[in-house]
């Protein structure tokens, strides 16, 4: 298989959960090409969110691999992984958690920059200006703090600072959840217009497949630990295939239709500590076999670029 901007084969992120270990991310095999956007999208404790880590490294798989740019990263020089940490940089769902309080925007934004040494000192201010204008903030408030911001203004200071190390990729965690709908537009626009601008990679997370639907080139959908879905964002809209992703589907409205929280999948997510035999989807899938308990489905291909892992697929 070709290497993406990032791949990874995670063969179970061990969690330590006392007294339970679990395992959040189980055999996932994710590759982001690059220039590509994947939306991957799954209720609350599917395990998307440490896969979103693991991919920005900020955890390591106790099993598989991990690769940037086709170089695995357990073999890589500290150097080298520290380059390769700044490539690829994390927005957070909530940027007021993830802003220092005491810190001026900008210093904020330039950290890393001084850390890093990426630019000479006497050119850190222009540059700093120039980073909020790209992520669309008046650089003339750069000496305020972070709680003197809205919360649109704070994710583009979010913004702001990863864009400031000249990442490659961004994996966006819920990066417009906490925002209001017009705001979350906005916001989602950013992230396009800087994509065609910088020709950035994104690994876009969500809980809503709506969200996901405008900017995603392909989605990967995981149900407690495991990708049941994936297919080119077209493909999983009008030719969906696993009772997951259907059951998802029928969750997002039309346009006129408040968004729905995906919990209205029918009954409720089992704990990722104690997930169910088989197929994990089977207590809640409405097409629920015998086998389904006892067999977990692999991923397979139904269509090019479009793999399920549902018995169904089999009796076809
Ligand atoms: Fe439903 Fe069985 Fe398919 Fe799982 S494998 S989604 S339980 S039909
Ligand atoms: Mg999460």
């Amino acid at each position: 298989r070709a290497p993406g901007l990032f791949d990874g084969i995670l063969q179970g992120l061990r969690l330590q959960r006392e007294p339970a270990v679990t395992h959040a991310v189980d055999g996932v095999d994710l590759v982001v090409g690059r220039g590509e956007v994947v939306g991957l999208v799954g209720e609350s404790g599917c395990g998307k969110s440490t896969l979103g880590r693991i991919a920005a490294g900020l955890l390591a798989p106790s099993e598989g691999s991990r690769r940037v740019n086709g170089v695995e990263a357990a073999a890589m020089s500290r150097r080298q992984q520290r380059q390769a940490r700044l490539k690829i940089q994390l927005i957070f769902q909530d940027p007021y958690a993830s802003l220092n309080p005491r810190l001026r925007v900008t210093e904020i934004v330039g950290e890393a920059v001084r850390t890093h040494d990426l630019v000479p000192q006497s050119e850190l201010d222009d540059y700093v200006c120039a980073q909020l204008q790209r992520a669309g903030l008046n650089p003339a408030l750069r000496g305020r703090y972070p709680h003197q911001f809205s919360g649109g203004q704070r994710q583009r200071i979010g913004i702001a600072r990863a864009l400031a190390v000249n990442p490659d990729m961004l994996v966006c965690d819920e990066a417009v959840a906490a925002l209001d709908v017009s705001i979350q537009a906005q916001i989602l626009n950013l992230f396009m217009d800087l994509r065609e601008q910088l020709n950035l990679t994104y690994l876009f997370i969500s809980h809503d497949l709506g969200v996901v639907e405008h900017l995603s080139d392909r989605v990967v959908v995981m149900y407690l630990g495991r990708v049941v879905e994936t297919a080119p964002v077209a493909e999983i809209f009008h030719h969906p295939n696993h009772p997951y992703t259907k059951a998802l589907l029928d969750e997002v409205p039309r346009i006129d239709v408040r968004r729905r929280a995906f919990s209205a999948v029918k009954g409720e997510i089992p704990s990722p500590l104690a997930p169910p035999s088989g197929c994990h989807f089977h207590p809640r899938c409405p097409y629920a076999m015998p086998r389904c308990r006892v067999e977990r489905p692999e991923l397979k291909s139904v269509a090019p670029g479009h793999l399920s892992a549902c018995h169904l697929n089999d009796q076809a």
